[in-house]
């Protein structure tokens, strides 16, 4: 993002928050060259992407699948939220540079591998192995959950 100050291209997201209907976030951002701060908005668009599963079937792109995906592996890791969501930001922006309408899990999950070996080898190493197996971020999430026993009791079936 340009400075609208000094026009050098090089920023820190300080903040970012969504508004109330979450298609509108907000990011306060910092100018490494001069240092001064400035705001962005940022407009999902209309038509969201769609994640095409293993087995074909599709369901809407939802970022807090890649969150939680990425907070599984670097559990007890010294790693804060913000670089996890800076990460999630960036692997966001390559989708949507890439893809008009549907990506698969399989480039999801190749993402988010290429992230956490930059930032981490353990959480590299614990997403890489699970998620190998599962090939999809939502049955990465709930294996580690049932291994870790916490898997909250649901009932199967509705209330009929
Ligand atoms: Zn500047």
């Amino acid at each position: 993002m340009r400075c609208p100050y000094c026009k050098a291209d090089d920023d820190k997201v300080i903040d970012s928050r969504s508004s109330t209907d979450a298609f509108v976030i907000r990011r306060r951002r910092e100018c490494l060259e001069c240092g001064k701060r400035f705001t962005t908005y940022e407009r999902i668009e209309e038509t969201p992407i769609r994640v095409i599963k293993k087995d074909g079937s599709r369901e809407g792109f939802e970022r807090r699948q890649i969150m939680a995906g990425m907070l599984k592996a670097c559990e007890k890791l010294p790693i804060s939220i913000e670089v996890l969501d800076e990460v999630t930001r960036r692997i966001e922006e390559r989708i949507h540079e890439k893809f008009d309408k549907e990506v698969t899990t399989k480039y999801i999950g190749q993402q988010v591998m290429r992230e956490l070996k930059k930032l981490d080898k353990v959480a590299y190493v614990r997403f890489a192995s699970v998620y190998r197996e599962f090939k999809d971020l939502d049955d990465f999430v709930e294996e580690v959950e049932k291994a870790r026993g916490s898997a909250k009791k649901s009932r199967a079936g509705g209330r009929n």
